[in-house]
């Protein structure tokens, strides 16, 4: 079963909202067995939304409509969703007394505008909205299943849970069942991801597929069965299948972040660390401390910028930048050892390099990173040629350092 969900309002084309809706949307329906083939999003036209209805009744089994659903002048969902699917636009009883206790209890006025919230189209479903003021509403007559929820987030999330998925389960449920995973990886480039797997991303089910992100490649599973076992089952194979190839590079799976697991490892480990951070400024320590309970694992962080705050803070010798420059691998090495000695740490960690977009050279370009890792065995460094704005550069730097802690913790 296929479903479409179209979002409504212009302020999601101009730049002025994003489209959060639908991805909320996507994941539930996915949890019901229905597949979203289509993401509409059109402005607050009444033809525009009249041929996004008419188009996507044509082509799926379930729409589900975000927005529109306001007092105002430009909230015309009700009448397009009339129009389209031939009913009259009726004052609902029901729904008015639902509007009017719900402003009540807030100690509001009753205004006309508000009235017109309670214009449902004759013969549909009311869906109760728990957290406003407008009730949406839903038509099951055989043909597509149409829904209409509110825009704003809050209330289209506790009407989609409290009333509507309900509804879509009990004409929907239990007929396929979709399963879905998300492994991710460090330190591997997508062709490199892509070439390891390339038999498994070949096959049609279940669907495999590739997304890049600054913390590195995610790979996404998502299986479909006749049952919610044999759908997990095959998730699992494919996983499975997929780690074999990528050892090591997967850190976690789903919504995983590569600091909860090193901070996990650190934590079983009973082992300290401490960060010496120049280009990411933070960035890594603010990412540990991320964690609730970090405090077991994490000593300090030191932000040390400037070449003097290298040599003050960690002993770097002068005489090594000024020879090798503070963004080098020898330097990486110095700030690793000289945290983990003031901090007395099991571990320093360091990072040095070029955020951009100014600063680089022919020799030294922007997105060129050193990370060190000191621990009782010594000291290793490693060489990075980083791509992307400032932002990404500084965000990419933080997630190889704290990939190689977490390589040193398993290896
Ligand atoms: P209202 O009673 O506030 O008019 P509504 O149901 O008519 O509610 P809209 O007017 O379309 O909803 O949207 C209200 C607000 O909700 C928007 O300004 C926007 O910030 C947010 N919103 C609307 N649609 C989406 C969406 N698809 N994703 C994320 N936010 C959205």
């Amino acid at each position: 079963m296929r479903a479409e969900i179209i979002a409504t309002g212009t302020e999601l084309l101009t730049g002025g909202s994003a489209d959060t809706n639908s991805v909320f949307l996507s994941e539930e329906l996915m949890l019901l067995g229905l597949e979203t083939a289509f993401k509409t999003v059109v402005g607050d036209d009444e033809k525009d939304m009249e041929e996004a209805l008419k188009r996507a009744m044509a082509r799926v089994d379930a729409v589900i409509i975000t927005g529109g659903l306001g007092p105002t002048e430009d909230d015309i969902t009700r009448k397009v969703v009339a129009k389209i699917t031939k009913k009259r636009l009726v004052l609902s009883e029901e729904a008015l007394a639902a509007i009017r206790a719900r402003l009540a209890g807030r100690g509001k006025d009753v205004l006309a505008a508000n009235d017109r919230q309670a214009l449902i189209p004759a013969g549909t479903r009311l869906l109760p909205n728990p957290a406003g003021i407008a009730p949406g509403f839903y038509i099951d007559e055989g043909g597509p299943f149409v829904a209409v929820l509110p825009g704003v987030p809050l209330e289209m999330r506790a009407m989609y849970s409290e009333s509507l998925k309900p509804a879509l389960d009990q004409r929907f449920g239990g007929k396929s069942f979709i399963r879905r995973r998300v492994l991710r990886t460090c330190g591997i480039s997508e062709s490199a991801v892509n070439q390891s797997i390339q038999d498994i991303l070949r096959r049609s089910e279940p669907k495999v597929g590739l997304s890049v992100k600054e913390t590195g490649v995610d790979v996404r599973i998502i299986a479909r069965a006749s049952s919610g076992e044999q759908a997990q089952a095959l998730v699992d194979r494919t996983e499975s299948a997929i780690r074999e190839k990528l050892g090591d590079a997967v850190y976690g799976v789903d919504g995983v972040e590569l600091e909860e697991v090193v901070g996990a490892l650190l934590k079983q480990r009973r082992l300290k660390i401490a960060v010496a951070e120049s280009c990411t400024a933070g960035l890594i320590g603010a990412r540990i401390t991320n964690i609730a309970g970090s405090s077991e694992y994490f000593e300090r962080g030191a932000v040390v910028y400037s070449n003097l705050a290298k040599t003050e803070m960690l002993g770097v010798p002068a005489e090594l930048i000024e020879r090798l420059g503070a963004v080098s691998s020898e330097a990486a090495a110095a700030m690793a050892q000289g945290i983990k000695q003031a901090a007395r740490t099991d571990l320093g960690l360091s990072v040095t390099g070029i955020a951009g977009p100014s600063g680089g050279t022919d020799k030294k370009p922007v997105g060129l990173v050193y990370t060190a890792l000191t621990t009782p065995q010594g000291t290793t460094t490693a060489e990075y040629r980083l791509l992307g704005s400032r932002e990404q550069i500084r965000m990419r730097a933080s997630q190889m350092a704290l990939d190689m802690v977490r390589r040193y913790l398993i290896g």
